[in-house]
């Protein structure tokens, strides 16, 4: 019985690692490098997929090396852990992950005071915004690297072999199941392939589906820009979580704001892309700013005849660069309301110095759509309410921020999709948005293999019972 897993990110280690912990015989194919070989040779810090083999996104760890490395400890952030588990076993199984992060050395401690949580909740509730109190486990950036390579090292004991620096072009589908994968010309057999390619193998992915009638659909994107402001008027609600979740619907357009990925103390970055660039944050604890950055997210969903969210986004993110001259935009609150551009002079008067200064000071709704400006101004005034000092005109604002959703494929309850024996997991497969999650999906993947090989109650073990006594 062998088992391929496609992607070393989150989704495809953890995959491994049960799949081997269970003895099972197990490869991953990964087209990045190993972890100590790893660097962008651009120096871009942030996503990447500018240069052509860069190793910020792949390679073993995934997108999740370098990313914040926050583990959001709930099974509905990052994600929805209970469209596939009861939340008693969406619990248990992100338990286990956070035990493996903390064996391998996330030793700092989680986030989440009880009290001050209710509070929040009320003073939220009572403003029309609602506040989600999680539990958080926060790694930092600086320290993954050593994390993950800890986690494979342990992972090699076990017995997983590593094959990187190695493409997998194409899988093997004969009547209507899988039965290995394509490295160029050359076939690996096995009896079961897990694909978790992540945000940076979505596009191949979407292509594998169109090309064996892989059935998926698209999804929902997320618009808007990076909010930057001094680390003190978010302390409040950065000390009960990490990263707090504050949910918006907004008033003009009842759409959903909310925000994301906070970065305490953190600093903004780019996510350089083929045409266009977008922003994100991250924050190191080794290295701290004045500032705390989120994301401000609109949740923007596409329905018949138009449904394809990507291309829209991509169109909004090629727009705003060309506004921000091949740079994310920068521009002061008060600019923006007063319906002018930021310059660097104006910049200056402002009391939150920017972390991110390869930026254009312009005018960010000269790059987004106007239904996005109008959920951003209205959801940062709803969010001042419960936050003071958010909608202040020193406050900063970065665009375009853009979460691109991979393509759902549509999958079961244990991650198989139409094709038997193919399963898929993470990111890519449009079934997480996180670490966490994405590590949960490649378990469920693993946790149905050692199933069906030790069970032999199953249908398919049973045919083969059955054929060995004929
Ligand atoms: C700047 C930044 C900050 C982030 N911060 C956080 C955070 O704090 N907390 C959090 O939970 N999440 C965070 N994320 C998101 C998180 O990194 C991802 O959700 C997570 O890594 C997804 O895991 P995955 O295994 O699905 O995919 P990935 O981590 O993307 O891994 C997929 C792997 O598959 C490989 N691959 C792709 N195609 C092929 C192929 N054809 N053949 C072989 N290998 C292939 C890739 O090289 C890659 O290494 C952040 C992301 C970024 C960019």
């Amino acid at each position: 019985m062998k088992a391929i897993v496609v992607g070393a990110g989150p989704a495809g280690l953890f995959c491994a690692y049960e799949l081997a912990k269970a003895g099972i015989s197990v490869e991953i194919f990964e087209r990045g490098e190993e972890v100590d070989k790893r660097a962008c040779p651009m120096k871009h810090t942030g996503y990447c997929v500018k240069c052509p083999e860069c190793n910020f996104v792949h390679g073993v760890g995934g997108n999740g090396l370098y990313s914040d490395g926050k583990l959001n400890l709930d099974p509905e952030i990052g994600g929805n852990l209970l469209e596939f588990l009861s939340e008693h076993e969406a619990k248990k199984l992100i338990e286990q992950i956070d035990e493996t992060f903390t064996k391998h050395g996330a030793h700092s401690k989680k986030t989440e005071k009880e009290d001050y949580a209710e509070m929040m909740v009320a003073r939220a509730k009572a403003n029309g915004v609602r506040f989600i109190p999680i539990q958080q486990r926060h790694m930092g950036s600086d320290r993954l690297p050593g994390i993950i390579s800890s986690f494979v090292g342990e992972m090699k004991s076990l017995g997983v072999v590593f094959n990187t620096k190695t493409n997998v072009t194409d899988i093997s589908v004969e009547v209507g199941k899988v039965n290995g994968v394509f490295v160029g010309e050359k076939k690996i057999e096995a009896n079961y392939v897990v694909i978790g390619p992540g945000r940076g193998g979505a596009k191949w992915l979407s292509e594998l589906c169109a090309k064996h009638g892989i059935k998926s659909r698209h999804q929902a994107i997320d618009i808007g820009v990076r909010v930057e402001v001094p680390a003190e008027i978010m302390n409040e609600a950065t000390a009960i979580c990490w990263d707090p979740k504050f949910h918006i619907n907004t008033k003009t357009h009842d759409d959903l704001v909310r925000t994301f990925c906070t970065n305490p103390r953190g600093y903004v970055v780019t996510e350089h892309y083929p045409d266009y660039v977008c922003v994100n944050g991250h924050s190191l604890k080794g290295k701290r700013s004045e500032n705390t950055n989120f994301a401000f997210l609109v949740r923007v969903e596409l329905t018949h005849p138009v449904e394809n969210t990507t291309e829209y986004g991509e169109a909004i993110a090629r727009m705003a660069t060309t506004i921000g001259g091949g740079k994310p935009t920068l521009q002061r609150l008060g600019d923006l309301k007063a319906g002018r551009r930021s310059t660097w002079e104006r910049i200056e008067k402002s009391y939150v110095k920017p972390t991110l200064t390869e930026a254009t000071p312009g005018d960010i709704a000269m790059g987004l759509p106007g239904r996005i400006v109008t959920d951003v101004l209205e959801g940062l005034e709803a969010m001042n309410r419960v936050i003071p000092g958010v909608y202040e005109d020193s406050t900063l604002l970065y665009s375009p921020e853009i979460k691109f959703h991979a393509h759902r494929v549509e999958v079961k309850k244990d991650m198989e999709t139409s094709v038997a024996h193919l399963f898929t997991v993470g990111d890519g497969a449009g079934v997480s948005r996180g670490i966490v999650i994405a590590a949960a999906t490649g378990m469920l993947a693993a946790h149905e293999i050692i199933r069906r090989t030790h069970n032999h109650n199953h249908p398919e073990q049973k045919n083969k019972t059955n054929e060995g006594g004929r």
